[in-house]
């Protein structure tokens, strides 16, 4: 991976390789944005560069991708190159411990072998423990000259402050739906069409886009509309049950993913929108029908539930209770409009 694999985030990459011609780089970068948008790939593109032993010059500079420098940094076995990310031993919370920042610290101390530079890549800064995290705070006071810390996290409103005080901070913004659509047309095999299925699904995250098949993509789509709306005369305990479902199957990240894409499409439609989705022309129908059954203001109290669930469900509070309090506000949204109208 080098800067020319990477499709959009030109502003961050432009403001790293300015540093460097510059001579201007700083201790320690924090890369923040969502989720599976690319923020380590420009990290890991960024750390060949600094290594790499036959630059590309002219107004683009990049690494070669193909020097031993570059293969060890894509290996992970560049002597300068430490990677640390969260050690997933529990499924659910993967946590980066004070032993990889004890290794981190031993690292540091010693003089390049090869580069100018020690770079040390913390991959989903916020998994730190609280213990780690101070004594990665101990470092960064006091960071030896020869060291690059790159941080990454998609919540850094869950780092430490005092951490994030001492980093630049660089923010990375999705991708457009035209880009992610040409990357995959470029990269994969996908025909038009399913890129641009996928493309919507991701919503500009290339990392969630190369997980999904639109095989997949297309059960999903049909199994989270019936779950989204087609509970909507059940009664609380069918409820409680398919929220308890979701969570013990862990499909409560994609279940919301969904739902968010799926009460975002019906605010759409009722602001008759140009911007519709490309998920959803086998629904337009019932959309169409949604959208004249449900007021504006409970839709987006509606999308505003399901953003504090995405946020909830990262700091581990209680996601099946929130889930179930989406679906008797989203069945209140729906009936009570209804009886007012017969
Ligand atoms: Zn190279």
């Amino acid at each position: 991976m080098t800067f020319r694999d990477i499709q959009g985030h030109e502003r961050p990459i432009r403001w790293l390789q300015t540093a460097v011609a510059n001579h201007h780089l700083g201790h320690a970068y924090l890369f923040h944005g969502d989720e599976g948008i690319g923020k380590r790939l420009v990290a890991l593109a960024f750390s060949k560069f600094l290594y790499c032993e036959q630059p590309i010059e002219g107004p683009r500079p990049d690494a070669c991708g193909v020097c031993r420098s570059c293969h060890q940094v894509e290996q992970g076995t560049h002597p300068d190159f430490l990677l640390i990310r969260a050690e997933d031993e529990q499924k659910q919370s993967p946590k980066i411990k004070i032993d990889q920042i004890r290794s981190l610290e031993h690292f540091v101390i010693y003089r390049p072998l090869v580069g100018l530079h020690k770079i040390c890549l913390i991959d989903q800064a916020d998994t730190m423990t609280v213990e780690a995290a101070n004594a990665l705070l101990k470092t960064l006071e006091d960071p030896p000259d020869h060291c690059v810390f790159f941080l990454t996290s998609s919540r850094p409103e869950h780092m430490l402050a005092t951490i994030r005080s001492r980093c630049m901070t660089i923010r990375f913004s999705p991708l457009s739906l035209v880009d992610t659509m040409n990357f995959l047309c470029r990269h994969t095999t996908l025909n038009q069409e399913d890129a641009s299925l996928v493309a919507a699904y991701s919503e500009g995250r290339l990392g969630k886009a190369l997980h999904i098949t639109p095989e997949d993509l297309r059960i999903q789509l049909r199994q989270y509309w019936t779950l989204l709306f087609g509970n909507v005369s059940q009664s609380p305990s069918t409820i409680m049950d398919l929220c308890e479902d979701l969570v013990k199957a862990d499909h409560v990240s994609e279940a919301i993913s969904w739902f968010r894409l799926g009460i975002r499409e019906l605010l759409l439609v009722h602001l008759n929108s140009a911007h519709r989705s490309p998920l959803f022309p086998d629904q337009s129908l019932a959309l169409l029908h949604l959208a004249e059954t449900i007021a504006l203001p409970d839709l987006l109290d509606l999308l505003h539930d399901l953003e504090r669930l995405e946020r909830g469900q990262q700091r581990h509070l209680n996601i099946q209770i929130g889930l179930e309090q989406f679906f008797f506000r989203l069945q209140h949204a729906l009936g009570a409009r209804t009886l007012q109208e017969t």
